[in-house]
């Protein structure tokens, strides 16, 4: 059996690496590693891909959610609602542009934060919500983008771990994640489903205004050359990592068909043992009406393949796997509103129910496109037996 990875980052090169190879070559003999015409043909491709009117290119993930609160206009002391169960980049940029985070509850089933949290967390200085698609699954859309119209709010959708997935709304339409707020921002950190080999991000929008504003940003603020009209930063996707990004993103599709295969040969072999819950699909934005993942419809991407374990020691059977050689990770074990860097007087510890809930039962197992069979069984046997032991 191959060795088990968490990520496997180098069989997937090994498919693609005539054209990485060779477009790497070209980008170093074009010395145009800055706003290359690699880095414009990425842009349109993902735009088209995505169907969206705006994709601007970042330096990273972080950044991209950084400069969409920028372009937005969002000012000291605006009151910006997220999970309190996702990675701390999300509340971070919130808290260095100085607005005030407002970490709420997620729900139990799919991890993704609970629109009634929200609705209980909205006061008159909320100014945005910031859905996180979770692992992969799209977040509760149209009960989001119907809170945020009823209340005058912006939706900023943090897809960094959700591209290529889509989410069907109750009307029957389906959109792809990311297209659906005000602004979206993503990541191309190598393991996330879209990939580069370094750092890398984008912003993304339908709003024409908008997205020239982020256009200015991402470039010191400048609109003109030498002519500073606003605060920005200077993030930048280089055309290294743009021409990565363009011979994955054909693959897209298929990689994260890849996922949701190795996902369904997970649930399987957990079909029916007790004390563990597989991660749910919500049914309603789904072709099939329950936990099945389905074929047809892209309502996850399994960035991660998250369990849930009952009455078990989470930490011990992490300890396992390890010892089987089988790596896994916890995302993630502490929830934000009790990180020291996000601590506030104004949280009640019984409105974060799940999330305390989650931080001890969740555990992730190996999840990449290179997953097979014989390691799947091996993780699997190796799950079922601690638990059942
Ligand atoms: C990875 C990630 C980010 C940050 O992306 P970077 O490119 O690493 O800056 C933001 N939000 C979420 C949910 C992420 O998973």
């Amino acid at each position: 059996m191959k060795k088990i990875q968490m990520v496997d980052l180098k069989g997937q090169y090994e498919q693609i690496k005539e054209r990485v190879d060779s477009s790497i070559l070209d980008v170093i003999s074009s010395a145009a590693f800055i706003n290359g015409p690699e880095v414009h043909s990425f842009q349109k491709e993902l735009e088209e891909y995505l169907d969206v009117k705006h994709v601007i290119p970042c330096a990273n993930g972080t950044d991209a959610l950084q400069i969409a609160m920028m372009g937005l206009g969002l000012k000291p002391g605006d009151e910006v609602i997220t999970a309190d169960f996702t990675f701390a980049a999300t509340v971070e940029v919130i808290a260095l542009l100085q607005l005030t985070p407002v970490l709420v509850d997620v729900e139990k089933d799919s991890f993704n934060i609970d629109p009634d949290a929200i609705r209980k967390a909205i006061t008159p200085n909320t100014k945005a919500i910031v859905p996180v698609h979770l692992f992969g699954q799209a977040a509760n859309m149209d009960e989001i983008m119907s809170i945020a119209k009823e209340h005058d709010l912006y939706v900023i959708e943090d897809n960094a771990q959700g591209i290529g997935g889509s989410y069907k709304f109750n009307n029957g339409k389906v959109a792809k994640t990311g297209t659906i707020g005000h602004v979206s921002s993503t990541s191309f950190f190598p393991s996330k489903n879209l990939g580069c080999y370094g750092d890398g991000g984008a912003i993304f929008t339908n709003d024409d205004d908008l997205a020239h504003t982020i256009r200015g940003i991402v470039n010191h603020g400048m609109y003109k050359r030498y002519h500073h009209d606003v605060v920005g930063v200077n993030s930048r996707l280089d055309s290294i990592q743009a021409t990565v990004l363009r011979a994955k993103l054909p693959n897209l599709d298929t990689y994260n068909d890849a996922r949701r295969s190795a996902a369904r040969k997970y649930n399987k072999a957990f079909e029916g043992i007790k004390n563990i819950i597989t991660p749910r699909v919500k049914g309603n934005n789904c072709e099939t009406q329950e936990n099945i993942i389905c074929d047809t419809c892209n309502c996850h991407v399994f960035h991660q393949y998250t369990l849930r374990v009952e009455n078990v020691d989470r930490d011990a059977l992490v300890k396992y796997l390890n010892d089987q050689g089988i790596p896994c990770g916890v995302y993630y074990p502490i929830p934000l509103h009790n990180q020291k860097a996000y601590q506030d007087d104004r949280y009640d510890e019984s409105n974060f129910t799940i999330t305390n809930q989650l931080v001890k039962e969740v555990i992730s197992l190996p999840m990449h496109t290179e997953l097979d069979e014989e390691q799947i069984n091996f993780i699997t046997k190796n799950v079922i037996d601690f638990v059942t032991k």
